[in-house]
């Protein structure tokens, strides 16, 4: 988020002055760096279909948008889709969702348990009424190449990162002043951003400001599979699981039903064994030779009020600025969450996609803008 703003800002005006405060400039534990790097339209809520419309635009061309010195990153995107697989229960929530990803114009269609057979033969499909598949806009790419590919855009447009912990802020008249690193440097700025992932609780503390949103570890896991399936969507089970290629293996996923805040990254083993790989090996049998490779976990940045990412001006702090709470799905909205927060910063107001539905102000009036699809 951080990074993608740099790029937008110094896109949108040569002239600004931009710093990125990064403490690990390795981003070991970042979301970013950990993320499973997927892209989709299947939202339930319209501004996230919109955000994903344009981020994929986006994403196409990023090797011409984020080239440095005729050279273009290659983020290798791979459009295979989402597969959203539901039983009868589940059968109404999918087609609401379907209806609203349709209108605004996604591509997704709605397949019946023999149509899903037919595409997928792999898929266990007896329990299950209908799956909803994106056609196209959807699928993954490499999380790291765009990070850094965003960040050396941003350098070579002018940006100065500074290896440092935003360890204090000092408000005066409902402004940031000034921060304060722990090395005690000292730094002052017409606008704060708050773009601190899972640590954006801490960071909006320093300004006495409390956020709902928490760090929620989430392992991802690396699988082996000696049957080759293909095509392979991102798939997302009815019982919570989510798997996609990642190569010549398999990553995959779920949420923990016990999920306390800021876990430490250990991936969690004892759940692969007990749960993910008898449910992955009940809808996909040929997963039941599949072996694991390895893991590795990151934290989501929760918003525990209504999962959606939290954007814009804070009411209370004139300039500080949120870019946070993106609860699982803030790498494929940062092209555009970057480009409308740079917006506000550089115009006012945002121009090419308003983003105002995901102001703090829903937080202060408690009126949640719920996503249901949430992974
Ligand atoms: C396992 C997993 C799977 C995911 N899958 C997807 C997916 O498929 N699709 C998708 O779109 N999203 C996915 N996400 C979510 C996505 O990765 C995040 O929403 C996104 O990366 C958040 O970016 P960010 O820049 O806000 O946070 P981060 O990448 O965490 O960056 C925040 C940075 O702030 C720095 N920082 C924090 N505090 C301070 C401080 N006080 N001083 C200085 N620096 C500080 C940190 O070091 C860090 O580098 C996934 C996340 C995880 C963990």
């Amino acid at each position: 988020m951080g990074s993608a703003l740099a790029y937008w800002l110094t896109r949108l005006d040569p002239r600004i002055c931009v710093v990125v405060i990064e403490r690990d400039p390795t981003y070991a534990t970042a979301s970013s760096a950990l993320s499973a790097a997927s892209i989709r339209q299947q939202f339930t809520t319209p501004v996230n279909i919109r955000i994903s419309q344009a981020s994929i635009e986006f994403l196409r061309q990023a090797d011409e948008l984020l080239e440095v010195e005729g050279s273009g990153p290659d983020i290798r995107l791979r459009e295979h889709g989402y597969l959203y697989l539901a039983r009868a229960s589940g059968t109404a929530s999918l087609q609401r969702a379907h209806a609203i990803q349709s209108e605004l114009g996604a591509h997704v269609a709605l397949l019946s348990a023999a149509e899903l057979k037919a595409r997928f033969p792999w898929l266990k499909t007896t329990d299950l009424v209908v799956g909803s598949l994106g056609l196209n806009g959807e699928g993954w790419f490499d999380a790291y190449s765009l990070l850094t590919a965003f960040a050396a855009k941003a350098r070579s447009q002018g940006v100065r990162y500074i290896r440092g912990e935003v360890r204090e802020m000092d408000i005066q008249e409902g402004r940031i002043d000034s921060i304060h690193l722990q090395d005690g440097t000292r730094v002052t700025a017409n606008f704060i951003v708050n773009a601190a992932g899972p640590w954006a609780r801490a960071v909006a503390r320093l300004a006495g400001l409390d956020l709902p949103v928490a760090a929620r570890r989430r392992t991802v896991y690396v699988i082996s599979c000696p049957t080759r399936m293909d095509p392979f969507p991102l798939l997302v089970d009815p019982s919570g699981f989510w798997i996609r290629p990642e190569g010549h293996l398999y990553i995959a996923g779920m949420a923990p039903g016990d999920d306390p805040d800021d876990a430490p990254l250990d991936p969690d083993y004892e759940a692969f064994d007990s749960v993910l790989w008898p449910a992955l090996a009940d809808r996909i049998p040929a997963f039941e030779a599949a072996r694991l490779e390895r893991a590795w976990a990151g934290y989501y940045e929760m918003n525990v009020f209504d999962h959606n990412g939290i954007v814009g001006f804070h009411p209370q702090v004139g300039n500080l600025l949120l870019m946070n709470g993106f609860s699982g799905h803030g790498l494929q909205q940062a092209p555009v969450v970057g480009r409308g927060v740079a917006e506000l910063i550089c115009h006012g107001r945002f121009v090419t996609l308003d983003l105002s539905e995901l102001s703090y102000d829903r937080i202060r009036s408690g009126r949640p803008l719920l996503e249901l699809n949430v992974i």
